[in-house]
């Protein structure tokens, strides 16, 4: 096998990590249950000549360069949590190439990390600004993501009407079971973390769980994966 180098640099680097399988239900969040939970420090590898940061190093652009050599980049790793930089440089590199999707998922990481280093501000901050690239999602996916993300950071209020708005869209059944889930936690004032299967109806009551919305099969199946 050839020796891998960063995208930016050329510096060797390591394979990608890849996490094992989870086989415990994710959270509401879709950050995944264990044993791929607890490897979250690993998702990130960071180049120790460049300090590029991306989940698989040699596969950064040289586009990526100009974003790493930046002041922006490097004034990250005075102004964030350190658990939370690697995620924090992904999040920027694919901002500045145009990648909102990827960059909202490295900011949702960012806030996991910040989750496990017990750092509330930083963690609602950073899903503050995770609903905030999601703000125009019409996938139903990412519409219960934000939802959570939401909650998850305090904005009730903001929270609530978008629940409101999910369940206009008629969503199917689990969707709704899941929507009727954050309302409720939502009028509690509950920020905390929930699995996915705990807002789920018994399997018995949900039997056609496989002829879901197209839309959302994917989803469900990920769910119900072993
Ligand atoms: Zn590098």
């Amino acid at each position: 096998m050839t020796q891998q180098v960063c995208g930016v640099c050329g510096h060797p680097c390591r394979a990608a990590f890849r996490a094992p399988q989870p086989e415990i239900a994710p959270d509401l969040d879709m950050r995944p249950g264990e044993p791929a939970r607890s490897t979250l420090r690993d998702w990130i590898q960071v180049c120790s000549s460049c300090a590029a940061a991306a989940p698989a190093l040699a596969d950064l652009p040289a586009a990526a360069g100009p974003v790493v050599k930046s002041d922006e980049y490097r004034l990250l790793s005075t102004t964030s949590l350190e658990e939370t930089l690697p995620f924090r440089r992904w999040a920027l590199i694919c901002e500045r190439l145009g990648d909102r999707a990827q960059q909202a998922e490295a900011l949702l990481q960012a806030a996991w990390a910040a989750d496990d280093a017990a750092a509330m501000t930083e963690a609602a901050t950073l899903r503050g600004a995770v609903a905030g690239l999601w703000a125009d999602t019409t996938d139903v996916e990412t519409g219960l993501r934000r939802l959570d993300v939401m909650r998850r950071a305090g904005m009730f209020e903001q929270g609530e009407a978008w629940a409101a708005e999910l369940a206009a869209r008629q969503p199917d059944e689990l969707a709704r079971a899941i929507v009727g889930f954050q309302r409720a936690r939502i009028a509690g004032r509950d920020i905390g973390r929930h699995l996915i299967s705990s807002a789920l109806p018994p399997p018995a009551h949900a039997p056609h769980v496989s002829h879901g919305k197209r839309a959302t099969t994917g989803f469900w199946s990920r769910l119900f994966r072993k």
